[in-house]
């Protein structure tokens, strides 16, 4: 709602400034290379950037894996298969992503599909590295980091079981298949132990870092609900007295610097005690919402309206002159003269409202000085026999709009 206030401003523009080329063609050229590589949409170029780094990732491994091979410590027939399938798969994704294709999913990012496929490329990796599988482990370790942060509970639970479970099988066709090169059982072993410590820690790191965004994210709409509720009044749902003071000191002192109109209207409904006396106090609570429904649907999107307490309310008009004021008001008080609330029991119930209305006087006047004549307007419509509008100061000109 006070978005409504903020006023904008704008820096003009210097001169010659536009004509200005502060980069130099080659950071265009790169700039242009980027934006075809990954998109100028915010979203898609966060997705296809993560892709892109775990793209060259997996191109580092299989870039070690073809210089063991080349050192004939792996087969290099498997080694080239594993290199093509890997730089196949990782096109796909990008593809995917790049076309827009994968955004008909719920994960568009594909982040667990990359991370589990990631997790199998290592496994199979470790298989065929023969005596230089040692390298696949912090490959591993670098591919659970992204899940760390990418992936939600359910999904990291599931790396962390599909992981021990995929390099339980490498590591056993590694120990007793046929797998290039073989090494002792111990060492084995203890790749196993280090590849479930790393696979629980990062799901351990996993729910701590989402609990902990949660937890913030909670806390945030804590914050959020709390200054809602302070600034709400609860039956009517309109804004509160504190919120319309706040208001209206921030406005007075935007118009009388900009030299705007503002009004200040109170509004009372007539006889209301008489209301709660012959149909009770929740029959009133029912009027009293209703009446805030009825007068919010007559009010412009700048113009707030609060209650101030009890059964009066309070409406300011910025940039509105008197006698427009003074309309939209009657409008308001006829509309709700017209309106009956229907009660559960049958009964129905009509009531009427008084409203004073005052105009800001240019140059020193403050909103409270302003809103005690609103308020003196309203006493006399009271006075003159309720149901009606007056406005502050013509009260003797006749300028009120009565009603039979
Ligand atoms: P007038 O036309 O002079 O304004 O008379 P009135 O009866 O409307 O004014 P008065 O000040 O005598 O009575 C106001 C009544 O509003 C008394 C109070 O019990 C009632 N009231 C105040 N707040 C609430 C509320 O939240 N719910 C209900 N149901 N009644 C309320
Ligand atoms: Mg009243
Ligand atoms: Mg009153």
């Amino acid at each position: 709602m006070l978005g409504v206030f903020v006023c904008h401003t704008f820096r003009p523009k210097q001169k010659g400034a536009v004509l200005q080329q502060d980069n130099p063609p080659s950071s265009g050229l790169i700039r242009r290379a980027m934006d075809a590589l990954l998109t100028t949409d915010r979203d898609q170029r966060i997705r296809l950037s993560m892709s892109v780094m775990a793209a060259l990732l997996m191109l580092c491994c299989i870039a070690a894996l073809q210089l063991v091979a080349a050192a004939g410590l792996a087969d290099a027939g498997h080694v080239h298969w594993f290199s093509v399938v890997c730089s196949l798969g990782l096109i796909a994704v990008y593809w995917l992503i790049r076309s827009g294709y994968s955004q008909r999913w719920e994960d568009p990012a594909l982040t667990f599909l990359q991370i589990v496929s990631s997790v199998t490329c290592t496994a199979v990796a470790y298989v065929i590295a023969g005596s230089a599988r040692g390298i696949t482990l912090p490959i591993l370790a670098v591919i659970l980091i992204f899940g760390v942060f990418g992936l939600s509970p359910r999904q990291m639970l599931f790396v962390l079981f599909y992981g021990i479970a995929v390099f339980g099988v490498a590591l056993s066709v590694a120990q007793w298949g046929l797998a290039h090169g073989s090494q002792p059982l111990a060492l084995t072993a203890a790749y196993m132990v280090m590849i479930v410590v790393m696979l629980a820690s990062c799901t351990f790191i996993n729910l701590r870092v989402l609990a902990s965004r949660k937890r913030k994210l909670e806390l945030a709409q804590a914050a959020a609900n709390e200054r809602e509720r302070a600034i709400r009044d609860e039956l009517t749902g309109l804004h509160n007295r504190r919120f319309m003071l706040e208001i209206m000191h921030l406005e007075g002192a935007r118009v009388q610097r900009n030299h705007q109109p503002l009004l200040i209207a109170q509004l009372d409904l007539d006889h209301f005690k008489h209301i709660n006396d012959t149909h009770g106090h929740d029959a009133g609570d029912q009027v009293l919402a209703a009446f805030a429904r009825t007068v919010a649907g007559y009010i412009r999107s700048t113009d707030i309206l609060a209650r101030w307490g009890g059964e009066e309310f309070v409406l300011l008009m910025v940039n509105t002159a008197a006698d427009n004021g003074v309309a939209l008001l009657e409008r308001v008080r006829a509309a709700v003269q017209e309106s009956v609330l229907v009660m559960a029991a049958g009964a129905s119930i009509r009531v009427t409202v008084s409203i004073g209305v005052a105009q800001l006087q240019t140059g020193h006047e403050t909103p409270i000085g302003l809103l005690r004549r609103a308020d003196e307007a309203l006493y006399a419509a009271k006075a003159q026999g309720r149901n009606r509008v007056v406005l502050a100061d013509q009260t003797l000109l006749e300028t009120t709009v009565a009603t039979g």
